[in-house]
């Protein structure tokens, strides 16, 4: 999972518009919670007639400052937040990335590709096309080259029919999420989103003078960018569609790839997302204010029965801080703040290792003994794992003087591999894979724990087609290629890719 964004800014003298590599970085910086391993940015620099870019490891803010932004001229940028769940934590894995043939094209990515490494292999087998990077966003590009380099009459500009030939090419032979922002060179940009439509990609706009039509324009991975640039919302990019907008901002599209039904991921609403985006027309926060509702009913009839007599509702900071207002809303209960979490640290959940995921709690949550204390407490948290984590907090909040924790859960149990751009592809590695509730509550430390389940789900997200193939193992697309993508996974986090 990782953050994209691709702007254009209308011709003009105006100088505050000549970089758009400064509104990329702001947006990245709105976007930092969708991926903090590395950042970057490619802009094209009209004037000289060339890209250029800076990207690195490490936080938006470390990665970028007026120095080098300064550098990163013109009207036209992408940029990325990299949260690696293929390739290395080398540099050379890092997005954006460009080529210049058969056309000067940069581009990033935000997703996975289940058949990454089989594709791989065709260009090689069939092309002698060399990788130069274990990311699968080479893959795409090489794809969309070919498709335009098929289709290319070389005295002719690149046009819209080209770009579809492209975005056609990656439809028919990628299989897995993806959603792309792309920069040719003098051209525009483009921006896809698959067939199923797992991933988002938003379209924006700012008019900055409707009579001289001084409009701007960009592709964004949440709604939350928009609001951060001053743009308006235009509407999401559907499944299947590709769309062309000129360096003179006139906008083509197409939906190329209808699929039988779209299959948004389900964890963007329950983690992933800033709570104060929109995807697919449904607010973050909305969502999460019903997930609390509809765990509020479970646990209703629990304190009914009485299985359970909480004094407190305490979240885990952050993202099921809305969800746990309402659980509490909804019980009559006292909503306390039993864990406080330090601002400065990353989520956990999206470092790549379990070591740094362990460190992690314990460097990012401090315990309120006062509101812990002798409580009965309902802990509410997003998802459970691998169950490391849970289990660190649980002890922490025991140590603390807690008496009986109800871990409540506003997913269902995730039992299957997600090959669509959330890194645990392997069954084996999730807790609720081979474990039952109370074997759950056991391995983590709580009393007990409570889920929701997939009608829950879809009735908090107002929604029938999600993807929640990770609970229920109804992938959207083929993953005849998961195991090998698993098992490449595995070896390039051991660092043997
Ligand atoms: S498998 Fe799970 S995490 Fe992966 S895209 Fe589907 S719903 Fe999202």
């Amino acid at each position: 999972m990782c953050g994209i964004i691709g702007l254009v800014h209308p011709k003009t003298a105006d100088l505050k518009l000549n970089n758009a590599s400064y509104e990329v970085y702001r947006a990245l910086l709105t976007l930092q919670h969708r991926g903090q391993d590395a950042a970057g940015i490619l802009s094209y620099d009209e004037e000289k007639g060339k890209f250029r870019g800076e990207k690195d490891l490490g936080l938006v803010s470390q990665v970028f400052n007026l120095e080098n932004l300064e550098k990163l001229k013109g009207r036209m940028a992408i940029g990325h937040n990299r949260y690696a769940t293929v390739g290395t934590d080398g540099k050379s894995d890092l997005q954006p990335i460009v080529t210049g043939y058969p056309f000067g094209v940069g581009m990033v990515h935000n997703g996975n590709l289940v058949n990454y490494h089989q594709l791989a292999k065709e260009f090689s087998d069939n092309y002698k096309v060399q990788q130069l990077t274990n990311n699968d966003v080479e893959v795409l590009l090489n794809l969309w080259c070919h498709g335009v380099q098929e289709k290319r009459d070389w005295d002719a500009e690149i046009s819209f029919e080209h770009i579809k030939a492209s975005a056609k090419n990656i439809f028919e032979k990628a299989i897995g999420a993806y959603a792309i922002a792309g920069l040719l060179s003098g051209v525009g940009l483009f921006g896809m989103r698959d067939p199923q439509g797992i991933r988002p990609l938003i379209l924006g706009k700012k008019i900055w003078d409707k009579e001289k039509n001084l409009v701007s324009h960009c592709l964004v991975s949440e709604t939350t960018a928009l609001n951060f640039l001053g743009f308006e919302y235009v509407r999401d990019i559907k499944p299947g569609e590709v769309i062309f907008i000129q360096e003179d901002g006139e906008i083509h599209s197409e939906e190329l790839a209808t699929p039988k039904s779209a299959s948004p991921c389900m964890f963007e609403w329950v983690y992933f997302s800033a709570a104060e985006s929109t995807f697919e027309g449904k607010s973050i926060y909305g969502v999460r204010l019903n997930l609390g509702r509809v765990l509020g009913r479970r646990a209703r009839k629990l304190i009914e029965n009485n299985v359970i007599r909480p004094d407190i509702v305490c979240p885990v900071p952050d993202t099921s801080r809305t969800s746990a207002i309402a659980l509490a809303e909804s019980l009559g209960l006292p909503y306390r703040e039993g864990l406080i979490k330090n601002r400065y640290t990353q989520r956990s959940f999206i470092l790549n290792t379990q070591d740094k995921r362990e460190k992690a709690v314990e460097l990012k949550l401090s315990p309120v003994r006062s509101e812990i204390e002798g409580k009965n407490i309902l802990l509410v948290d997003d998802s459970i794992v691998r169950g490391t984590t849970s289990k660190k907090i649980i002890q922490l909040l025991k140590k603390y003087g807690a008496k009986d924790i109800t871990m409540a859960i506003t997913c269902p149990p995730l039992r299957h591999g997600c090959f669509y751009g959330i890194d645990f592809p392997k069954e084996s590695e999730l807790i609720a894979n081979d474990k039952n509730l109370e074997e759950i509550a056991d391995y983590i430390g709580a009393n007990r724990v409570i889920f929701l389940d997939e009608a829950d789900l879809k009735e908090a997200v107002e929604k029938n087609d999600l993807c929640m193939a990770c609970v229920n193992k109804k992938y959207p697309t083929s993953v005849e290629a998961g195991e090998e993508f698993a098992r490449q996974r595995s070896l390039s986090k051991e660092g043997n890719a």
